[in-house]
C-alpha cells in the first residue's frame, strides 16, 4: 500500500485563498495524480498557521501575518470531500496545552508534528533565520534543532513527526557540524522511539537544496534499530508532486529493511505493508 498523508492543497506564498484551493476541481486534480502515482490513501495536512484559531498557540510574527483561515471550515470540507483529515502542527515549547486543546477539538485522522521553528528562529525561512540567531554555529543550530524535535516528540501531542532532519534544508549553503551527526540524531530517536510516534520519510527534500530525503539514511537506520513506524510523504503543495519520487523513496525505505508503513484513521495507527 502506499500513502501521502503529508500534502497541502495550496503554494505557501500569500494570495491562496481558501476558496480558491479548498474545491472541488482542486481536490480532483490532487485525486488524478494521486491514482497515476498508485497512492490508496489521501490526506491534507495544512500548515496550521494559515488558520486563525492557531493564534490561540503562538502569535508569532509570521503567524499573525498567516492565521487568517477557519480551522473548522477546512475539516468539514475535507469530511466531506472524503480526504484524510490532517494537520501539520509546530511544536511550540511551552504551549503543549494550548496545542492540545486546538487538536481535541477537531476530528482528525492524524496530526504530523513539525519543528519550522526554535524558539523564535525558523529553521527553513530567511526571515527570522535561526542560523543569525546562533551565530552561524552549526553545532548550536543542529543541537537547537534535534533537541526541540525530541521534545516534540516526547510531547505526545502528535502521530507522525514532519521531514525529521529538516535543519538541513539548506544543503550546502549552510553545512552541518564536521562530527558525526548520529551525536545529534541518537538523542532524538530515542525519544521519538519512547513516546511511539511515527516519523515521516519524505521526498520534499529532493526539491530543496539538501537534495536528499528526509530523513538521511543513517537517522532512518537508527529509527529502524528503535522500532520505530515510518510514513511515507511528498509535502506537495501542488498536484504534480504528489508522490513525488516514491520509487526513491521506496527503495531508500526497502534497502533499510522497512517493508511496513502506517495509516491513520480518527487518530489510531496500523501498518500496512509497503509498496
Ligand atoms: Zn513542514
Ligand atoms: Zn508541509
Amino acid at each position: 500500500m502506499l500513502t501521502d498523508y503529508h500534502v497541502h492543497l495550496r503554494p505557501d506564498e500569500g494570495g491562496t485563498p481558501p476558496e480558491r484551493y479548498f474545491t472541488d476541481a482542486n481536490v480532483e486534480r490532487y485525486r488524478d495524480a494521486a491514482s497515476a502515482a498508485g497512492i490508496a490513501e489521501l490526506g491534507i495536512s495544512e500548515h496550521i498557521h494559515r488558520f486563525a484559531q492557531a493564534l490561540e498557540i503562538w502569535r508569532h510574527p509570521f503567524w499573525v501575518e498567516q492565521a487568517v483561515d477557519d480551522l473548522d471550515a477546512y475539516c468539514d470540507f475535507l469530511a466531506g470531500a472524503g480526504l484524510g483529515i490532517g494537520i501539520e502542527a509546530d511544536y511550540v515549547a511551552g504551549a503543549e496545552e494550548r496545542i492540545e486543546a486546538v487538536l481535541a477539538a477537531r476530528p482528525f485522522d492524524y496530526v504530523i508534528g513539525a519543528v519550522h521553528f526554535v524558539g523564535d528562529a525558523a529553521v527553513d525561512q530567511d526571515r527570522w533565520d535561526v542560523w543569525e540567531a546562533e551565530g552561524h554555529d552549526p553545532d548550536r543550530v543542529w543541537e537547537r534543532y534535534f533537541s526541540q524535535l525530541a521534545a516534540a516528540a516526547t510531547s505526545g501531542l502528535f502521530d507522525v513527526l514532519a521531514h525529521p532532519d529538516l535543519v538541513k534544508v539548506w544543503g550546502p549553503g549552510r553545512p552541518g557540524p564536521d562530527r558525526d551527526p548520529r551525536a545529534y540524531w541518537e538523542p532524538a530517536v530515542e525519544a521519538i522511539a519512547a513516546a511511539g510516534v511515527a516519523v515521516e520519510v519524505s521526498t520534499a527534500g529532493l526539491r530543496k537544496p539538501a537534495g536528499e530525503i528526509y530523513p538521511a539514511a543513517g537517522f532512518a537506520a537508527l529509527c529502524v534499530e528503535a522500532g520505530v513506524p515510518f510514513t511515507l510523504s511528498s509535502d506537495a503543495h501542488v498536484p504534480a508532486e504528489v508522490g513525488y519520487a516514491y520509487p526513491e523513496a521506496i527503495e531508500l525505505m526497502a534497502g533499510l529493511g522497512i517493508d511496513r508503513i502506517a495509516t491513520f484513521s480518527g487518530r489510531e495507527r496500523a501498518l500496512e505493508p509497503l509498496g
